[in-house]
């Protein structure tokens, strides 16, 4: 049988990107997948090719700033028995460039939105004795500072903070946290972000050269690892790094 077979998916930012290809892959291991996004347009696309896969993923419009959509989602399709926390917003500057607004956005985006998901998944799986959540940090965070991303490499730290702390809490009642630290991943948002820099080609080597294996990442790798942590039982509390050799 298939490693995830009678298990409940929960995740996040599942339009585009990793979220997109982990709730892909979440299925095709077996599991019942309910992804959300706050696109509901790259939502009907997902459950498309999911449906012509013959995959079980139900789609579900949620945006993770607002407390009561979170709560609501869970109680009407949980239990889960595992939780991938993908929602994440990528701002540029330095600690003097740095908006008041970004930083509370980006805080509430890329950290509380987890705290909301994660107090309303945990109860069910405390009541299960058996969980794991994984959550998207990445490599810019307490692994790595990186330029020009003051409120992300904050956001991404606390990430990593708020994994190991729900970690220490909950290890003895059967659950599992772990973070998921990327290097740069081929993704829309990242297209966006080296259109925005005026020279596409001169911004994506950029992005290329500072990843020791020449290329960036795909969506399915990092769908990869989402899938072993959701299956692990022997590990929590770690970050682990999935970025080309960026932190070699
Ligand atoms: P992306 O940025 O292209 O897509 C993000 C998705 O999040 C979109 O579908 C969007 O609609 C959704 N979203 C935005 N606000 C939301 C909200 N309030 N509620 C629910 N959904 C919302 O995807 P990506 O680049 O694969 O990034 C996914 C995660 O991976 C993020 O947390 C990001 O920080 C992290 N990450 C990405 C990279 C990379 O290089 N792409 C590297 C490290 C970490």
């Amino acid at each position: 049988s298939l490693p995830l077979q009678s298990k409940r998916v929960l995740v996040t930012a599942s339009g585009q990107g990793i979220g997109r290809a982990s709730a892909l892959a979440f299925a095709r291991s077996g599991a019942s997948v309910v992804a959300t996004d706050i696109n509901e347009g790259a939502l009907e696309s997902l459950s498309a090719e999911a449906k012509a896969e013959g995959l079980a993923v139900e789609t579900r419009v949620l945006d993770v700033l607002k407390d009561a959509a979170v709560a609501e989602v869970v109680a009407e399709t949980g239990p889960f028995d595992v939780l991938f926390n993908c929602a994440g917003f990528v701002h540029s500057g330095t600690v003097l460039d740095m908006a008041d607004k970004d930083l509370d956005f980006a805080f509430d985006l890329n950290v509380r939105a987890m705290i909301r998901t994660i107090r309303a998944v945990l109860p069910g799986m405390i009541a299960k004795g058996d969980g794991s959540i994984i959550n998207m940090a990445s490599v810019a965070s307490s692994m790595k500072g990186v330029p020009n991303r003051c409120a992300y490499t904050v956001t991404k730290a606390a990430v990593i903070g708020l994994t190991k702390s729900v970690a220490a809490d909950y290890v003895a009642q059967g659950i599992r946290v772990n973070a998921i630290c990327p290097g740069t991943v081929e993704s829309p948002s990242l297209q966006e972000r080296m259109k925005a820099q005026g020279d596409y080609e001169t911004a994506r080597a950029a992005f290329i050269a500072r990843q020791p294996m020449g290329r960036l990442g795909t969506p399915e790798e990092i769908a990869d690892l989402a899938v072993y942590l959701a299956t692990a039982t022997y590990t929590s509390g770690q970050a682990y790094a999935i970025d080309g050799g960026w932190t070699i």
